[in-house]
């Protein structure tokens, strides 16, 4: 069954920027429909579909769990229980740092995210969803299967 709180849909329905941590910046790019609960791949959707709609797509840095941990079933009491989250921030953030990016409000995935095998491998030790993520990148049109927010049809 699908719960996402009445809370959490009226703040992705607001106009408060989408609070995403850094990790999720690179799960976003080969989402293509699956999660860890009904509830977690709707959300996503949701997510990913504000973000695609606003005419200047914006978002917050944050740290922490943020409004793609809202559903998920491993957050418990504000807190993410699985062990590689707060490892893949650090190693996302340190792409930003190397390409000198430290903003905390952004309008778009930075070039040095935009989602690749390489980056993967760098930014994704031990993930669950490695295979998946490898096999997005690594079609032909891979990235157009997943919602990304950063095309150039919605920046233009
Ligand atoms: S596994 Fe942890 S970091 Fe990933 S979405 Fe769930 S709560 Fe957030």
């Amino acid at each position: 069954m699908i719960t996402l709180s009445d809370a959490h849909l009226e703040h992705l329905k607001s106009e408060r920027p989408v609070r995403l941590r850094s990790h999720h910046l690179l799960c976003m790019q080969t989402f293509v429909g699956n999660g860890y609960s009904e509830a977690f791949v709707e959300n996503m959707k949701q997510v990913l579909a504000r973000l695609a709609a606003e005419a200047t797509p914006g978002f917050m840095l944050a740290e922490g769990a943020d409004d793609l941990c809202a559903a998920c079933p491993n957050l418990v009491n504000g807190q993410c229980t699985s062990q590689n989250p707060g490892q893949f921030d650090a190693l996302v953030m340190k792409c930003l740092s190397t390409a000198g990016e430290k903003a905390r409000m952004m309008t778009e995935i930075p070039p040095s995210l935009r989602m690749t095998e390489e980056l993967l491998e760098q930014c994704c030790p031990g993930c669950e969803w490695k295979d998946l993520c490898r096999e997005v990148c690594g079609c032909a049109s891979g990235l157009e299967h997943g919602i990304t927010i950063y095309t150039d049809d919605n920046h233009n």
